[in-house]
C-alpha cells in the first residue's frame, strides 16, 4: 500500500469533490478582501487605543471637529519669546482626521497637544523640522516621550521618521540632532530605550533624513516622502544673511488633491518658497510679525508684510495663514500689517492662533468654536501704553 501523508489525502479528497463555480468565486473574493484589509492594521490598533482611553475615563480627542481630507491644527502661533497666549511654532497635520505629521515643535507645543486633546498619536509617524532654532524644536524630546507613552501596547514597531536640514555653521544636521537626544550609547536621553522596554512601549527608533539646505543651488522642489496617499516636498529657503549659516527649509504636504505649504522662518530673497507653494490651497507663513517690522530696516531673518502678500500672490495660493507672532504684541499694529499684506494679496487671510484647526481649503473651525480671528488678549506693550496714555 502506498503511503499518502494526511494533508495530501485531504487535498485529494477535496479535489474529488465537485465544487460549484459560485463557491470558487466567493472564496476568491474573500481571499482578495483579506489581502486588501491588513490584519492587525494601525487603524485597528488606533481603535483599541481609543477604547482603552475611553474605558479609563480620559477626555477623548474630538475627531468630529477635525475637517476631512487634509487639515492642520496650529499648536503654536508665537515665536521665540514667551507670551500669554501663544506657544512657539508648531503644527499638526491630519489625514482624514488622523494626526500624521508634526511640523516643528517649539516651546509650549507639548502642552497644546494635551489642551487640544490631540493625543491619538498611534499613527503619527513623521516629524518635519523647518530648521533647528529653539522656537521650532525645543519640545522634540518631550513630545517623543509622550508619543511612546500614549502608544504603549500599540504601533510598537514603527519608527518615527524625522526630516530636516543638513548641518551648516553652528547647526547640527537633523540626524545629529536626533542622535544627540536619543542615541542608545551617548544620547542625553539614552535612558528612554530601556525605559520604553520596561513599560512595554516598544522599541524607540528613528529614521532620519537630512535635506540639502543651499537655497542658491537647490532651486526646484523635491518630493521627499510618500505615505498612504500623502506626499511631502521641500525646498531650501533663506533664513538670515548668508554668513549666519542657518539651514532652513519649507515643506509642502499634498493629499487627495489638497495641499498645505509651511514656510518655516525665512526672508523672501531666495524666491524658492513661491516655487514650492505654487497652486497650494493654503500657505502657512511663519511671519515673525510684530511692531519691530514698523521700525527696523527690511528684515533679513524674516519677511516684511508686503513681501508676504507678494509671495502668496505669486504662488497663487487661496488662503494665507499668518503665524509666528512676536511680542510685544500690539493688536493695533496688526491692522497695519494686515493692510500691507492685503494690498498685495486678494485671497483669504487668516491670523493664526493656538489650537485653531483649518482644513486645507481654509474654511477653518477653531477648537474653541470661534471663527478664526485675532486673539483679543492684550499684550504687555499695549497695557503699558494704555497706562501711559490714561490721565
Ligand atoms: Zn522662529
Ligand atoms: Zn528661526
Amino acid at each position: 500500500m502506498v503511503y499518502i501523508p494526511s494533508h495530501r489525502r485531504f487535498a485529494l479528497l477535496l479535489a474529488r469533490q465537485p465544487v460549484p463555480a459560485a463557491l470558487y468565486t466567493s472564496m476568491g473574493l474573500l481571499l482578495l478582501l483579506c489581502l486588501l484589509l491588513p490584519t492587525d492594521s494601525l487603524a485597528e490598533q488606533e481603535r483599541a487605543f481609543m477604547d482603552r482611553m475611553q474605558s479609563m475615563g480620559a477626555a477623548m480627542p474630538d475627531k468630529a471637529s477635525r475637517p476631512a481630507g487634509l487639515a492642520v491644527t496650529v499648536l503654536g502661533s508665537g515665536g521665540p519669546m514667551a507670551m500669554t497666549d501663544r506657544a512657539s511654532a508648531g503644527y499638526v497635520v491630519y489625514r482624514d482626521r488622523v494626526p500624521r505629521i508634526l511640523v516643528d515643535g517649539g516651546g509650549g507645543t507639548f502642552e497644546r497637544l494635551g489642551e487640544g486633546r490631540i493625543f491619538d498619536l498611534v499613527r503619527m509617524d513623521t516629524w518635519l523640522f523647518t530648521h533647528l532654532h529653539i522656537d521650532h524644536s525645543a519640545e522634540f524630546p518631550a513630545i517623543v516621550k509622550s508619543m511612546y507613552f500614549l502608544r504603549r501596547g500599540y504601533n510598537k514597531r514603527s519608527a518615527l521618521t524625522v526630516i530636516g536640514p543638513d548641518a551648516w555653521g553652528d547647526f547640527p544636521s537633523t540626524s545629529e540632532f536626533v542622535d544627540a537626544y536619543f542615541n542608545k550609547d551617548h544620547g542625553i536621553y539614552r535612558y528612554l530605550h530601556h525605559f520604553m522596554q520596561t513599560i512595554k512601549a516598544g522599541e524607540l527608533s528613528f529614521e532620519t533624513k537630512d535635506l540639502a539646505y543651499d537655497y542658491e543651488r537647490v532651486k526646484t522642489p523635491e518630493k521627499i516622502l510618500s505615505r498612504d496617499g500623502m506626499s511631502v516636498s521641500y525646498i531650501p529657503v533663506m533664513h538670515g544673511p548668508r554668513q549666519s549659516k542657518t539651514p532652513a527649509v519649507a515643506y509642502r504636504v499634498d493629499y487627495g488633491g489638497q495641499s498645505i505649504t509651511f514656510s518655516g522662518d525665512l526672508n523672501s530673497k531666495s524666491g524658492n518658497l513661491v516655487k514650492l507653494a505654487k497652486g497650494s490651497d493654503m500657505l502657512i507663513y511663519d511671519a515673525a510679525l510684530g511692531p519691530a517690522q514698523d521700525f527696523d530696516p527690511p528684515e533679513v531673518f524674516h519677511t516684511p508684510p508686503a513681501d508676504i502678500g507678494k509671495a502668496a500672490t505669486a504662488a497663487g495660493v487661496k488662503t494665507l495663514v499668518l503665524s509666528h507672532f512676536m511680542p510685544p504684541y500690539v493688536p493695533m499694529k496688526i491692522d497695519r500689517i494686515l493692510a500691507a499684506v492685503k494690498a498685495e494679496f486678494s485671497g483669504e487671510v487668516i491670523l493664526a492662533k493656538d489650537l485653531m484647526t483649518l482644513s486645507a481649503q481654509g474654511n477653518g473651525a477653531s477648537s474653541s468654536g470661534d471663527s478664526p480671528q485675532e486673539p483679543q488678549r492684550k499684550g504687555p506693550m499695549q497695557r503699558f501704553r494704555e497706562r501711559m496714555q490714561s490721565p
